[in-house]
């Protein structure tokens, strides 16, 4: 297929790229680059001896949209492009409003325009909320809700594609809520490049390993899981890459819009992954126990069947390759893409 990448050169575009490559695809990544650097892309074509064709721009600039979509004919859309830090959102929420809603709607009006209906739509398992550790593991008929403006932007956005897809059967929209997304490529040659101090437990643990961070604080030990620590569905991010080649290739059969879990519906708390990653390392991680933070749920994870049903895919990877391969590209790469 001729696919349209959205932030393509982001964490989990650039690895879907890698998939998407391996499974014949065609790329074209349009990205503004406002939380990516092109060197993703350049170590795309180190991987797979071929680059995606970059395009800089902007979803939410109608004119640039509308002329790589009249110069190109693509069979398929993926939609990373999004501001994605919830503390961020909760300080400039017309910013997240502006970029993830506006933007997308801009998108979604030209595509439509140009006659290009199957649409995959990165969502987040934040539409879930603060779960019901009753609804626990979550299927997709789970409740919604969202807790800050960047959890309202998922869930109004799939809300938006719901009932497009209502309104025109030509709309063919696989809303993706990934769980929690950790690891790099087993290569290290592409992996997250977090800028400032990283708010995510990956980036935080690799950061400290390399020595760049002092030490890891757990945010809460007495929460009511099985050590004290938030659990969580930690997904290797080349796992969720192959859920996407998995979803284009179904996207065009299931009508309407579905909702699929990427997780790999196993729970693993802080302190399991902390001591995982001290057996990936084989040596010590510096951390100290901490207050709770504000508004994390105790428990969360997935309940994966709908994506074995439908997409015939399943998480292959284990807490082990996530946190060796998160450690090999932040060993190779100790400043990210700037000086890896
Ligand atoms: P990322 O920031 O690495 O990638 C997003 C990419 O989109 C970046 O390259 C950025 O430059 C680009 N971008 C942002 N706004 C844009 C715009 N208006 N026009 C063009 N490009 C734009 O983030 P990621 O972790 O790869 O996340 C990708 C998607 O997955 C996001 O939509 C995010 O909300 C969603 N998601 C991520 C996680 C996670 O933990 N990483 C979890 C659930 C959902
Ligand atoms: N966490 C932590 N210390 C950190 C960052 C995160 O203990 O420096 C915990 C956090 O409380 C949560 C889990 O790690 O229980 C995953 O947090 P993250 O922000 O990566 O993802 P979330 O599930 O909140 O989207």
């Amino acid at each position: 297929m001729k696919l349209l990448v959205t932030g393509g050169a982001g964490y989990i575009g650039s690895h879907t790229c890698v998939a998407a490559f391996a499974a014949g695809h065609e790329i074209t990544v349009l990205d503004n680059l406002c939380n990516s650097s092109p060197e993703a892309l350049e170590r795309v074509e180190r991987i797979c001896g071929k680059k995606p064709r970059l395009v800089v721009g902007d979803i939410g600039d109608r004119a640039c949209v509308r002329a790589l979509l009249d110069a190109e004919k693509f069979d398929a859309t993926i939609h990373f492009a999004g501001l994605k830090a919830v503390g961020e959102s909760v300080e400039k929420p017309w910013e997240y409003y502006e970029n993830n809603i506006a933007g997308t709607l801009v998108l979604l009006d030209e595509l439509r325009r140009h006659g290009v209906f199957n649409f995959v739509f990165s969502s987040s398992a934040t539409v879930y909320g603060n779960p019901d550790p009753a609804n626990l593991p979550l299927r997709e008929d789970a409740p919604l809700a969202a807790l800050s403006p960047y959890g309202a932007t998922k869930l109004w956005l799939e809300e938006m594609m719901r009932a497009m897809a209502k309104a025109d059967p030509r709309w063919h929209f696989m809303l993706l809520r990934y769980f929690n997304p950790v690891g790099a490529h087993e290569s290290g040659l592409i992996g997250e490049d977090p800028g400032g101090i990283p708010n995510n437990l990956m980036p935080y643990i690799t950061q400290v390993a390399v020595g760049r961070l002092k030490e890891l604080t757990i945010f809460g030990r007495d929460y009511p899981t099985p050590d004290g620590t938030c659990v969580r569905d930690y997904i290797h991010v080349c796992d969720l890459a192959e859920g996407h080649v998995a979803a284009l290739a179904k996207v065009a059969d299931l009508p309407g819009c579905t909702a699929i879990n990427l997780g790999t519906g196993c729970g693993t708390s802080v302190a399991q992954l902390v001591a995982s990653f001290e057996k990936a390392t084989g040596r010590p991680l510096p951390h100290r126990y901490g207050e709770r933070r504000p508004g994390d749920a105790a428990a969360c994870w997935a309940d994966a069947t709908k994506a074995r049903e439908l997409l015939g895919w399943v998480a292959k990877r284990d807490c082990d390759a996530m946190c060796r391969d998160a450690w090999r590209y932040q060993s190779m790469n100790p400043d990210g893409y700037r000086r890896g």
